[in-house]
Parts: structure tokens; sequence; C-alpha cells
């Protein structure tokens, strides 16, 4: 009956809380050794020109290979990394091997493209964040103009005040700074025009279906074009068809990423790539 019912749904709902809190236990507890042990690795996704395909720029895209479970995505312990207050300084360890790896990149593959790396606003709202970023950038030796930061919208909890300044005084360092996963959340027009990025990027969630979906490709012109005459540089993310890669340069954005282009992968691979992407035929990797 109803009544039997609904206790069973309780039962059921209580035994998946209290499985879900010891994963976060069991996780937590890892992702401290983890830290110890060498686990992450960044990998890195190249940003291409639309029109030609050229490297343009490389994000930095955390994983964790976990010793008994695999690889973690970030989707997953991001998240909880941020909860325990460990995204500290496992943002710090981000920020220092993405300098290096950029650094070596440059020096023994001659690939001088910034690298974007991505900041969980907890990290970027702290104080102490650019001493981090300028002390990640000398211990590397790395020109500031060769690291980029990604933040999204909620580096705006604190007001808009706060990170104005900051992005200012990163910008004065020689640093850009891209607003992420633009169109989800929250996001504002008016944060365009009243943060000084230098990038946006629109979210997969508008391209993935542009091709059918109208109403999402007029926000995506919209965005564009916007963008464009406020001086901001327009990339989207989640290109996995030759047919969003048209599309998007007819609306006349300037730098795509996504599957059809390279997935993410560890900076050995990069270093093999062609200067242009995808692979042309017969060019072989
Ligand atoms: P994001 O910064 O928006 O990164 C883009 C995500 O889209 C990446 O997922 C990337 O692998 C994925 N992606 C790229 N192209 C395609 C495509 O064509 N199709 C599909 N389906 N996906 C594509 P990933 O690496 O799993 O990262 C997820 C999110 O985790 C990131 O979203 C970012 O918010 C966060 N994250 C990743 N690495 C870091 C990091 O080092 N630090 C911080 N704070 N956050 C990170
Ligand atoms: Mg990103
Ligand atoms: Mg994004
Ligand atoms: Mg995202």
């Amino acid at each position: 009956d109803a009544k039997q019912q609904g206790r069973n749904t309780w039962h059921w709902y209580e035994g998946d809380q209290q499985r879900a809190t010891k994963e976060t236990v069991l996780l937590r507890h890892d992702l401290h050794t983890a830290l110890r042990h060498d686990q992450f690795e960044l990998y890195y996704q190249p940003i291409v020109e639309a029109v030609n395909g050229r490297i343009r720029g490389l994000e930095a895209l955390i994983r964790w290979h976990h010793p008994e479970r695999g690889m973690i995505s970030p989707g997953v312990f991001i998240p909880l990394v941020e909860k325990t207050g460990q995204i500290i300084s496992l943002g710090r360890w981000i920020l220092r091997r993405a300098c290096q790896d950029a650094a070596a990149m440059r020096a023994d593959d001659g690939l001088v493209v910034p690298v974007a790396v991505n900041i969980s606003s907890l990290q970027f709202r702290r104080a102490g964040f650019l001493a981090d970023v300028r002390t990640a950038l000398n211990d590397a030796g790395l020109p500031p103009e060769l690291l980029e930061l990604e933040v999204t919208e909620s580096v705006l909890l604190d007001g808009a005040e706060p990170a104005i300044e900051l992005i200012n005084d990163l910008k004065a360092m020689g640093i850009r700074v891209a607003l992420d996963d633009f169109g989800t959340g929250f996001s504002s027009l008016s944060y365009l025009r009243d943060l000084p990025i230098h990038k946006v990027k629109l979210d997969r969630a508008f391209i993935k279906d542009i091709a059918t979906n109208r109403s999402n490709a007029a926000i995506v012109q919209g965005i564009i074009t916007m963008a464009h005459h406020l001086d901001l540089v327009v990339v989207a993310e989640g290109i996995e068809e030759r047919d969003q890669q048209q599309d998007l340069v007819r609306r006349n954005c300037d730098l795509l990423q996504g599957f059809y282009f390279a997935k993410p992968m560890p900076r050995d691979a990069i270093r093999q790539l062609p200067g242009q992407l995808p692979t042309p035929v017969g060019a072989g990797v």
C-alpha cells in the first residue's frame, strides 16, 4: 500500500544518502594521499583558430589517477575539494605545474602558445592568490603573457568590485583572464561589460545542437556579436563535428575547442601534434 511504499522509498533514500556520505569521506581521505603521491596529472587540450585550425592555446585539465578506481573526473572531485578546502593546495599545485609545463613546451618543443588554467572561485577570491600566481610564474621562468586564467561568474559572489580589482591587477602583470562556461548559471550580459576580461568561452550546452536549435543559435550569435563590440575574443567549447566548426566560422567565432580537433591529452602527446587540427589527412602522427 501507499504507506508501505512511502516507507520503502524513505529507506531506499536513506541508504543512498549514507552511501553517498561514506563515498565522500573515502574520497576526501584519498585526496589527502593523492596530493602527496603524485596521482594528479595535467592534461592539455588544444584551442584552435576557427578559420584554419591552427593551435592558438592549450587548456590545462586535471586528471586524477586513482590507484584502485582508475581515472576520476574533475567534475567529480573538484566540487569535493572545494568543500574540504583542499582546493587551495591543489590549486596551487595546478598553477605551478601548468607554468612549468608551459615553460618546458616553449623551450623543448617550440610551442609558444598561452596555457589556460581553470581557477576555482574559492582560490581566486582568497587573499594571497596574486602572490601564488607570481611565484608560479617566477619559479617556472614563464612570461606572464603565456599564462591565461579561466574563471566562472562565481568569482562575483562577493560582489563585482573585488573581482574587477583582481582582474585588473592580473592584467597589469600581463596575464589574461577568460570568463568560462558563459551562458550557463546566472550569467548576466553586464558581466561582459564590467569585468576587465580578455575572452569569453561559450558553454558547450549552446554548441551541441546549434545546427537544429534556432534559439541556441540565436543566443550564440548574439553573444559573439556583442562580445566583439566589447573587444572580447570568443571561444566556443565542445566542438565535436565539422558542421559545428563551419557554423561557428560563419558566425565569426574566433577560437574553437573540442573533440573534433583534439581531446585533452598528456603533455608528451601534445608535442607530437601538427600545428594545424584536425590532423590533415596523410600527415600521420
Ligand atoms: P571546463 O573548464 O569548462 O573544461 C571543459 C570540459 O569539457 C573538459 O572536461 C573537457 O574535457 C570537456 N570537453 C572538451 N571538448 C569537449 C567535447 O568536444 N565534447 C565533450 N563532451 N566534452 C568536451 P573535464 O576535463 O572533465 O573538466 C570538467 C570541468 O572540471 C572543467 O570544465 C572545469 O570546470 C573543471 N576542471 C578541470 N580541470 C580543472 C583544474 O585544473 N582546476 C579547476 N579548478 N577546475 C578544473
Ligand atoms: Mg575551462
Ligand atoms: Mg567551460
Ligand atoms: Mg565547465
